[in-house]
């Protein structure tokens, strides 16, 4: 056999290997090239979303070697571990979401949900609140409103979704989900996260309808998050919309203008009926694959008031 002076050493080729059996089992500890034992356990996130350039970093707990190693991740593995380094995948996925925003708006006709939920003008609108209405009696259902800074860019999205949706979220292709919990760094301030999107489920099937592949790394981040943080002392609205929406198993989305009286006014004729809402806790998304996983980024991203 003639030497190569090229080829890697075999302790690097086996922390090659080892980078990725640490990224095909997260939770289980793999088999050390320096010492052989299995206690090397890694982390890693996504740098590229179009390379899916990745750097892992790995540490064995039986000798103490630390390494780290750049590829391409591979598919069906998540985009970062743990769920502490999203906001490090959400900086790489920024630039080709909004890219992917664009071609959705272009390609997905077909499901208005999506045109809604990735519009252009959410930039500008600048959805600073979530507020809640309901009869005093119960005789209606309840209406979530969601307040815009930017009252003439709100309207319009929802002008564009009341022309193809005609009020009614028919097959409930919005998805909504409220996030509760404590989330760190911010235990003295309690509050919760919307998140509003497009189904991912729906949006596959609508977009291979229309020839049009979306990559599922990239649904998480085509959404549209609220932080909202309620005054202290003063009453929880969410508790009571929340009883509301069980007794009706119905409420109404719609745009809120804040009048320069401070006081806030629901545009009901520009509403969407809707008949599902996703409620649930921040502690129960513990993986970068969940959907609503951004919720675990969004306290560095949004100061609270006050
Ligand atoms: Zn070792």
């Amino acid at each position: 056999m003639s030497f190569d002076a090229k080829s890697p050493s075999p302790s690097a080729t086996g922390w090659n290997e080892t980078a990725l059996a640490v990224c095909r089992t997260p939770l289980m500890s793999v088999k050390c090239p320096s010492c052989d034992e299995i206690a090397v356990f890694g982390e890693w996130n996504l740098l590229n979303a179009d390379s899916r350039e990745t750097i892992v970093e790995m540490h064995c707990q039986a000798c103490g070697v630390r390494e780290t190693r750049q590829f391409a991740l591979p598919d069906g593995v998540p985009v970062c571990w743990p769920l502490s380094r999203f906001p490090l995948v959400a900086e790489a996925m920024e630039k080709e979401a909004a890219g992917f925003a664009a071609r959705v708006q272009q390609h997905v006709k077909a499901m208005p949900a999506a045109v809604f939920a990735t519009h252009p003008l959410w930039d500008e609108a600048k959805w600073s609140a979530t507020t809640y209405q309901w009869h005093p009696t119960s005789d209606a259902p309840p209406v979530m409103g969601l307040v815009f800074e930017n009252v003439e860019a709100g309207l319009e999205i929802f002008r564009e979704a009341e022309r193809q949706m005609h009020n009614e979220d028919q097959f409930d292709e919005i998805r909504i989900s409220i996030i509760e919990g404590v989330v760190p760094g911010q235990e003295n301030r309690p509050g919760y996260s919307v998140h509003l999107c497009a189904d991912p489920d729906a949006l596959c099937s609508h977009a291979t309808l229309e020839e049009f592949v979306v990559d599922p790394n990239i649904v998480p981040f085509l959404g549209q998050w609220n932080r909202h943080y309620p005054i202290p002392g003063t009453p929880l609205l969410l508790p009571r919309f929340k009883q509301e929406f069980d007794t009706h198993k119905e409420f109404m989305l719609a745009p809120t203008v804040r009048r320069p009286s401070g006081k806030l006014y629901m545009k009901p004729e520009l509403g969407i009926i809707k008949k599902a809402i996703v409620f649930r806790k921040l502690s129960d998304i513990t993986s970068p694959d969940d959907i609503d996983a951004a919720a675990a980024l969004l306290p560095q991203l949004i100061t609270p008031p006050g």
